[in-house]
C-alpha cells in the first residue's frame, strides 16, 4: 500500500495532533501515522498554562477544551514539616494577558478533542494501527515505512514532522542521539476520587516533602467527588507491579487513615522521567515536535506545553515553506529556537521544581527556595512577573519578522 500527501506526522499524540489540524486548516493534504489502534488515555498531563491558551484559540479549539475541563488561578506550596501553607494565584495576570487562568483538562480528552477538529478536513486522515518503522529522504521527499498488521506501508511526502513520543521512531531513524539524563527516580500518576472535595486544598498543590513529595491537582470539578490527580515519586528498583499496593500507604501518611479509605482509584500509570533533547529540530524535511524532540520531568507542567509551542509554530512556518510564502530557513529558526527555549528555560526549570517539592532535605535551602512564593502571595507585581515565565517558552510567530 503506498500514500501521497504532503505532510505526515508521526504520532496522534496532542503534539502530532495539533501540528496535522494546524496544516489540514491551511489546505494542506497532511497523514498522521499512529502505531496505537485509538486515542491514548494514559494519566498524563492536566495541566495547561494560561500562555498556551491564546494557540488553542487560533487553533479554534479553546471552547470545547475549557467546556471539557475548568480554569482555574489558584495555587498553592503546602511544606509537611513546618505545616506552612503558601497560596497564590493568577489573580495577578489579570488586566494583563487575554487568559488569566489556567486550563485543566486530561491530556486524553484534550487529544479527542483535536482529534474531532481534525476529523472535519477531507484533507486530513489518521492512520491508526501504523508503526512507523523507517524514514528516509532524499531532495525531493521523505518515505516513511510503516507495519500495520504485518503488512508494509510507505508514504511519501514532502515533510515529515516526528510528534511520535519520546522513544521517537523518526527521532531514531535519523540517527539523533536523546542527549541528557534519565531520573533514578519513578513518577507515580494516580488519578483518584476522594472522599471529599477537599476543603481548603488549592487545586494545584505542591506537596514539599523529602520523602511524599506530590503534586496534587483537580482534574474534574463536576462534583463533590471529582476527580483528583496525585503525582508522587518512589524509587524506580521496586517492582513496577507492586504500585497500587504501595498507593494506599501514600495515601494514608498524606490524607489521613479516613480520607485514604475512601479514595477510589480510577487510573495509575508509572514513568521515568527525563531530562533529553535532541541535539537538533530539524533534520533536512524532517523535524521534531514535543516529545520526540524533548523530554523532561513533569514538576511544574512543562512538557506538553513545550510541545503545544512547538506545534503553535512549526505548522504555520511549514504551511508558509510549503505554499512557496517562506523560504525553508524559517524550519532551521524554528529548530533553533525550540531547542534554545527547552535546553536553557524548561528543562533547568522543571529540574528546580523537582528540587524542591521532592528533594527538601535541606531546611535552609527549602526556606531560600520558597521564599519568592512566600513574596507572591503578597505581592502581586512579582507574582505576574514569576508567572510569566511560561510566556517565555512560547517561540513568537516566525512569519511576522
Ligand atoms: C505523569 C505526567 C504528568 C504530566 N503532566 C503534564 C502537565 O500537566 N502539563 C504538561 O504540559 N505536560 C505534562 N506532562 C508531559 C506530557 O504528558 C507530554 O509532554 C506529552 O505527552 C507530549 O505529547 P506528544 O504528543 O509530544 O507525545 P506523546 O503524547 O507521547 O504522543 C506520541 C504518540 O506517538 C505514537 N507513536 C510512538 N511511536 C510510534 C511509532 N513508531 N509509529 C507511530 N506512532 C508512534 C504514540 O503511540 C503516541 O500516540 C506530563 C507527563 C507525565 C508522565
Amino acid at each position: 500500500m503506498k500514500y501521497q500527501q504532503q505532510v505526515v506526522v508521526a504520532g496522534a499524540g496532542p503534539t502530532g495532533l495539533l501540528n496535522a489540524l494546524g496544516l489540514a486548516q491551511q489546505g494542506l493534504d497532511v497523514t498522521v501515522v499512529e502505531r496505537a489502534s485509538e486515542p491514548q488515555d494514559a494519566p498524563r498531563a492536566i495541566l495547561y498554562h494560561w500562555s498556551t491558551l491564546d494557540g488553542l484559540e487560533r487553533l479554534g479549539l479553546f471552547e470545547d477544551a475549557t467546556q471539557a475541563g475548568f480554569l482555574k488561578q489558584d495555587y498553592a506550596h503546602y511544606v509537611r514539616d513546618t505545616g506552612e501553607t503558601i497560596n497564590y494565584g493568577l489573580q495577578a495576570l489579570e488586566g494583563r494577558v487575554t487568559h488569566p487562568y489556567n486550563l485543566h483538562l486530561g491530556q486524553g480528552a484534550l487529544a479527542k478533542i483535536i482529534l474531532s477538529h481534525l476529523e472535519q478536513f477531507p484533507n486530513a486522515r489518521v492512520l491508526w494501527g501504523h508503526k512507523i518503522t523507517g524514514v528516509t529522504q532524499d531532495d525531493a521527499a521523505v518515505t516513511v515505512t510503516a507495519d500495520h498488521g504485518g503488512n508494509r506501508v510507505e508514504l511519501r511526502a514532502q515533510w515529515l514532522i516526528g510528534a511520535d513520543g519520546a522513544s521517537s521512531a523518526v527521532r531514531q531513524a535519523l540517527d539523533l542521539p536523546f542527549e541528557g539524563f534519565t531520573w533514578p527516580e519513578r513518577f507515580v500518576a494516580a488519578n483518584v476520587r476522594f472522599p471529599d472535595d477537599r476543603p481548603g486544598w488549592a487545586q494545584t498543590t505542591f506537596y514539599v516533602d523529602e520523602v511524599l513529595g506530590a503534586i496534587i491537582v483537580k482534574i474534574d470539578n463536576s462534583g463533590p467527588h471529582g476527580l483528583w490527580r496525585y503525582t508522587y515519586m518512589e524509587d524506580a528498583v521496586l517492582p513496577e507491579e507492586g504500585v497500587v499496593d504501595r498507593l494506599p500507604r501514600f495515601l494514608e501518611q498524606i490524607f489521613g487513615p479516613e480520607v485514604a479509605a475512601g479514595t477510589t482509584l480510577d487510573a495509575i500509570a508509572p514513568y521515568r522521567m527525563h531530562q533529553r533533547s535532541a541535539p537538533t529540530y530539524r533534520v533536512g524535511r524532517v523535524l521534531l515536535a514535543g516529545d520526540a524532540a524533548h523530554a523532561t520531568n513533569p514538576s511544574g507542567g512543562f512538557g506538553l506545553t513545550m510541545g503545544l509551542f512547538d506545534s503553535y509554530v512549526l505548522n504555520e512556518a511549514l504551511g508558509a515553506v510549503i505554499s512557496g510564502q517562506a523560504d525553508d530557513s524559517v524550519l532551521d529558526a524554528y529548530a533553533d529556537l525550540r531547542r534554545t527555549a527547552f535546553i536553557t528555560k524548561a528543562s533547568p526549570r522543571a529540574t528546580a521544581n523537582k528540587q524542591l517539592i521532592f528533594h527538601s532535605s535541606d531546611p535552609v535551602r527549602r526556606d531560600k527556595d520558597l521564599e519568592v512564593f512566600r513574596r507572591m502571595s503578597v505581592d502581586p507585581e512579582l507574582a505576574a512577573e514569576v508567572l510569566y515565565f511560561t510566556k517565555t517558552l512560547e517561540t513568537p510567530s516566525l512569519m511576522r519578522v
